[in-house]
């Protein structure tokens, strides 16, 4: 077994060494649960950026862009064996840095190391097509990697997030550069040491921590960056977009939502339950496909209210390491930002709240779960994505009202429906303006395989699953007169 060695928390990780920042400077990271510096990160500025992308060009023309797909899936492999063997070291890590409860934290661990694991699998099963054409001629197509990728990343899902975009960007041979949030750098400055400890090369995967608008702006608007993929508030999507039009780079917008779970009379609500209220709290509500709308059929509507009301009152809230139902916000200024949020809940009723317990440090960013009922559809409360553990209720009468307010948002990212009539369960995946559906279960956030992302201001491009393969490669037509 491996163990992670960060000596320090405060450097970059550029071309397989560790590195001061070259400005000397760092930055507090709080432990959510305490509200106390746990470690100083390094401050990368763009000196760092552009040292880190000269490393990743290096390395893609080099050595490494000579890989075969099959070394590079048996490389991946090798790096998801042992995140697999480190999954409890990272699983604390990512607890005592973003609050996350242990089991939450443990679940993203399994999930890079199984990112690895497919997109190693998936590394040699990429190949292009033959296409009929004029006599004469042979067509077929090629799929190249773009060359150097930025990834920049959220606080909310670290490792899940490294994993679908990183992951898939090296199977098909890309070199990378990934900037983590400011809140959230220790288990991406740990992956990338296992990634080199597994025999990644050196340069392939380059790791800057910093500011936004400092380490993040030079790596989205740098011109020797070939894709961006970014993943974040729907404000910064917006300025990644423009910046990567200036030099005409192709993006994936990874932005937020605002999901719904759409509950008919005839739903098994027994089975649906545990997944209406685990959707919205799970990560205390700071998840993108967090489903923080649920919406009801009238005649089963206070019914559906009460089962929820009674499990929200028993949700405990507590430190990260306690590993209760939910943890800390990443900060106190997040949760000032949902606190700011809930007092314009004028209007709706509270229905149930959950409760911090008595032991929770008083400087954590502690916020308690809050179920909302009654909500009209246009309130802030149903509209606005919160990032906190906060879901509203909201009651219809049919089928056509149900869509209506279930697409009424600017977002379209997960959807869901519960009911037991299969023909209602295909219009409704069908009429459902999201980029997953998920009929009779929720998946917030699971599921490697899954492709996933937004419509609207959800963002746009595939990560996840096969479909991320193609979002990582250009296609090349090559069209052969042989006579
Ligand atoms: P954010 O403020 O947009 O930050 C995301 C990343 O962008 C961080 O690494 C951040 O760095 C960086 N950044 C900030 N300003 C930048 C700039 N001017 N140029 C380049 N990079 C910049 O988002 P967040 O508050 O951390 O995350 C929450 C949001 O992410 C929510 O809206 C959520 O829905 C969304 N999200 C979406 C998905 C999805 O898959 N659709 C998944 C997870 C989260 P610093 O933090 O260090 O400043
Ligand atoms: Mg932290």
């Amino acid at each position: 077994m491996f163990e992670p060695l960060l000596p320090r928390t405060d450097q970059c990780f550029i071309n397989g060494i560790w590195l001061d920042p070259m400005g000397r400077q760092t930055l507090p990271s709080a432990n959510p649960s305490t509200g106390e510096t746990l470690c100083e990160i390094a401050r990368g500025t763009d000196t760092d950026i552009d040292h880190a992308v000269s490393a990743a060009c290096r390395a893609f023309n080099g050595a490494w862009g000579k890989t075969t797909a099959a070394e590079r899936g048996r490389l991946l492999t090798r790096i998801g064996q042992l995140v697999f063997e480190n999954v409890d070291n990272l699983a604390r890590m990512e607890a005592m840095d973003v609050g996350k409860p242990l089991t939450q934290a443990r679940a993203d661990a399994v999930a890079l190391a199984r990112y690895m694991e497919f997109y190693g699998g998936a590394a040699d099963k990429l190949h292009g097509e033959t296409i009929p054409y004029l006599d004469g001629y042979t067509v077929y197509t090629l799929r190249e990697p773009h060359g150097v990728t930025g990834h920049i990343v959220p606080w909310n899902y670290p490792m899940q997030i490294i994993g679908r975009s990183v992951g898939a960007a090296l199977a098909t041979g890309n070199a990378c550069v990934l900037k983590p949030a400011e809140e959230a750098c220790l288990t991406a400055l740990a992956f990338a040491e296992l990634a080199h400890h597994a025999g990644l090369p050196p340069g392939v995967l380059n790791v800057v921590p910093g500011l936004g608008e400092e380490a993040g702006a030079a790596l989205s608007g740098h011109a020797d960056i070939d894709h961006i993929s970014f993943t974040g508030s729907v404000a910064v999507g917006k300025l990644i977009q423009k910046s990567a039009a200036d030099h005409v780079v192709p993006v994936t917008l990874e932005l937020g939502g605002k999901s719904p779970q759409v509950v008919f009379e005839d739903a098994d609500l027994k089975a649906a339950l545990p997944f209406l209220v685990n959707a919205g709290i799970q990560n205390a509500g700071q998840t993108c496909s967090a489903s923080s709308r649920i919406l009801v059929q009238a005649l089963r509507y206070d019914e559906v209210v009460a089962a929820m009301a009674a499990r929200y009152t028993a949700l405990k809230t507590g430190p990260a390491l306690d590993d209760l139902d939910v943890g800390p916000l990443v900060s106190n200024a997040q949760k000032a930002l949902v606190e700011g949020v809930l007092s314009q809940s004028g209007g709706i009723d509270i229905a149930a709240t959950g409760s911090i317990i008595d032991t929770a440090p008083k400087g954590g960013a502690y916020v308690a779960p809050m179920l909302f009922a009654g909500a009209s559809p246009d309130h802030i409360l149903a509209q606005d994505e919160i990032f906190g553990p906060v879901q509203v209720v909201i009651p219809f009468k049919c089928e056509d009202e149900a869509i209506a307010i279930a697409n009424g948002t600017d977002y379209g990212l997960v959807a869901s429906c519960w009911t037991q009539d299969g023909a209602r369960q295909m219009r409704m995946a069908k009429k459902l303006r999201a980029g997953q559906v998920f009929l009779n279960n929720y998946g917030a956030g699971g599921g490697v395989e899954l492709p996933f992302g937004g419509r609207g201001l959800s963002g746009h491009g595939r990560e996840k699953g096969f479909e991320a393969l193609y979002s990582f490669t250009v296609l090349k037509t090559v069209a052969a007169l042989h006579g």
